[in-house]
């Protein structure tokens, strides 16, 4: 059985909830690590406080932008030209969407890219 848009399109929802969470509890457990730090007098303690802070900055801009890209998926399949490739307009792959549902790149032109970018 091949999956069909309508599925992503539930897959991406159900994304959107999970990715939607976890950029809440990232943004409030950050502001707890930013009022936290610096209010120890030892040293050790603080420099792992700002590396664990550090970490979780990064998790939670990689989590933004991946519910941005769900986002954008879910707008485009609103304008039906949700699984069309962005950069040259063919139909991307089932079996691509099926593993990365917000792709907005066919595999030959997100190959290219990442070739392009030095991946
Ligand atoms: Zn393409």
């Amino acid at each position: 059985m091949t999956t069909t848009k309508q599925e992503l399109y539930d897959v991406l929802l159900g994304l959107r909830e999970t990715y939607r969470d976890k950029v809440a509890q990232m943004e409030s457990a950050q502001v707890l690590d930013i009022t936290g730090t610096g209010y120890t007098n030892h040293q050790a303690e603080d420099a792992t406080a700002v590396y664990e802070q550090t970490v979780g900055a990064s998790t939670l801009r990689a989590a933004q932008t991946r519910l941005r890209q769900i986002d954008e998926a879910l707008a485009k399949y609103a304008d039906g030209t949700y699984g069309v490739c962005e950069n040259c307009g063919q139909e991307i792959d089932i079996a691509r969407l099926e593993a990365i549902p917000y792709t907005t790149l066919c595999l030959r032109c997100a190959e290219t890219r990442d070739y392009q970018a030095g991946v």
